[in-house]
């Protein structure tokens, strides 16, 4: 059976069970007297610690100094309380946030007999507090707009102020739609109809400013709906986007320009190589008729000319041999056009380089040139222009031999799968190192004009190489000979790489 006990005695039990409020009793003079075992668990006193100490001990050292403890003290004994929220420190030094009251006691006398205080943490409050505090100032912040299903607008943050220039006396009540000249990328009703049925709803959306101006943002829109299901509210967030879409309409602007310029540049440049190609032909003819009317001349009218009249016929046949040489490069260059190559062909490049050479055989054999080639790899592209790409070069190698020298000339290859880079290796004049470059320009020619030529030969090499995505250049030693480098596409087969390792091994039965 339950002891009897005083009214007191259940008092201070109730008191002493209380321990997430801190109670304590203190004399007049603001020492502690009395405490319960909230101030162990929340301040880390124990009772020997704490009794007798003055109400000081619980304040910060600052409001400690601006004398915070008197005037609470004071203002409980003139008016019988006073309440506060506040910092203060516990044992550690450590801080906690409190509510709190203190109250004047008074005897029956009406004489001042201590003060009773309460607190209780409220710290936790504080932080959470704080944080939808902060939260609440970053919304208002940004752009968005708490309005009804229909779009009357509930509120107005100061973002929405700053962006649109409307004022939330302007916006609230207004329908947000109709404020801003909303323009949809969808009707209103199919975007409503998804927001019911999702939950939300993301877009792009065009709206005028206050001022006038069109501004375009990226939109989420979020349904609020009440314990029954029926919406509420629709919060819409957004964001600016209009420096993004200028920027990107720019870039297409920019590149539609581009565009038109390259099919401007591409006709121009196809209607150029159509004259060139025109005109080179319909010149053969004439300077065909005019060499062999000169070459009758020198041989049946021999004895009816003198000796300065033969010259100068002679003087003209070379003229017209190099016009002749001249109309034949400019044309075989036109004819590297568009549709000249048709990357999707295979071209054998040792039947390419065979064909090169039998349109050499004179110039091979009154040169006494000797070619060696190792095994060479397919290539994708059209075999007469891989066939004209050799001829060219090996009618270099020749032409350029060095005057006590048989030209000797090597073609290899090598392929890594995707491309094919061949080496043709002379031993010849040699090219000097300021000349490695122009040589590839149209009508650049470093030898003499004895030597027969169009200054169009490299040049042409270039564009073919060129029309099917490879490079062409040149490494030579002045009056040892020069290496003619230059990749051209491998077929998409790939056992390709694999049969070139196979050749290359055999290379030497080859030579
Ligand atoms: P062309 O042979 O008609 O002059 P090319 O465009 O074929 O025109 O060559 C340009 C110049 O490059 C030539 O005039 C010649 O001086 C130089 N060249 C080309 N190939 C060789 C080579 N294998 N060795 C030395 N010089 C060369």
């Amino acid at each position: 059976m339950a002891e009897s006990l005083t009214q007191k005695d259940l008092l201070d039990l109730f008191v002493c069970e209380l321990t997430e409020f801190v109670i304590v009793l203190a004399d007049p003079q603001g020492t502690f007297i009395s405490w319960n075992p909230g101030v162990q668990e929340q301040f880390g006193y124990s009772a020997e610690e704490f009794i007798g100490q003055p109400l000081d001990v619980l304040i910060p050292v600052p409001d400690r100094l601006r004398g915070d403890a008197r005037l609470e003290l004071k203002t409980a004994a003139a008016t019988g309380r006073c309440s506060d929220t506040r910092w203060l420190v516990k044992k550690g030094g450590q801080r906690i946030f409190v509510e709190g009251i203190t109250v004047g006691l008074r005897d029956k006398a009406g004489e001042l007999a201590g003060f009773g205080k309460v607190l209780r943490d409220i710290s936790e409050r504080k932080s959470t507090d704080e944080n939808l505090r902060a939260l609440a100032r970053a919304l208002d912040q940004s752009i968005v707009i708490v309005r009804q299903f229909d779009g009357t607008v509930e509120h107005w943050t100061t973002g929405c102020e700053k962006f649109y220039g409307y004022s939330p006396h302007d916006a609230v009540g207004q329908i947000c739609h109709v404020l801003l000249k909303t323009k949809f990328p969808a009707p209103l009703e199919d975007i409503q109809q998804r927001l019911l049925k999702f939950g939300s709803w993301s877009g792009e959306l065009e709206h005028r400013r206050k001022d006038g101006t069109t501004v375009f943002v990226s939109t989420h829109w979020l349904l609020l709906t009440d314990s029954e299901d029926e919406p509420v509210s629709v919060v819409e967030t957004q964001t600016d986007i209009t420096g993004r879409l200028m920027i990107q309409e720019e870039l297409e602007n920019v590149n539609e320009r581009l565009k038109s310029m390259a099919f401007e540049l591409e006709r121009s440049n196809e209607e150029l190589e159509e004259f060139a190609r025109i005109a080179s032909h319909d010149l053969s003819a004439p300077i065909t008729s005019a060499r062999w009317l000169v070459d009758l001349l020198a041989t049946r009218h021999q004895e009816k000319l003198d000796a300065d009249a033969l010259k100068i016929v002679k003087q003209i046949g070379q003229g017209l041999a190099r016009m002749a040489d001249l109309v034949e490069g400019i044309l075989a260059h036109a004819r590297v056009g568009k549709g000249a190559i048709s990357s999707l062909q295979t071209a054998n490049s040792e039947e390419a380089l065979v064909a090169a050479m039998a349109n050499l055989s004179r110039e091979i054999e009154t040169s006494g040139a000797t070619i060696k080639n190792g095994r060479l790899p397919n290539v994708q592209m059209q075999p007469q222009a891989l066939s004209q790409l050799f001829q060219n070069l090996l009618s270099n190698a020749i032409k350029y031999r060095r005057a006590d020298t048989s030209p000797q000339i090597e073609v290899s290859a090598e392929s890594d799968g995707t491309k094919v880079l061949f080496r043709m290796r002379d031993n010849g004049s040699g090219i000097e190192p300021e000349w490695l470059e122009r040589i590839f320009q149209p009508l650049q020619r470093r030898s003499s004009p004895d030597i027969a030529g169009s200054g169009l030969g490299l040049a042409t090499c270039r564009k073919i190489v060129g029309r099917v995505g490879g490079k062409i250049w040149a490494e030579s030693e002045v009056g040892r000979g020069s290496t003619f480098l230059f990749t051209l596409p491998a077929p998409p087969e790939t056992e390709t790489g694999h049969r070139y390792a196979a050749a290359q091994e055999r290379e030497p039965d080859a030579q």
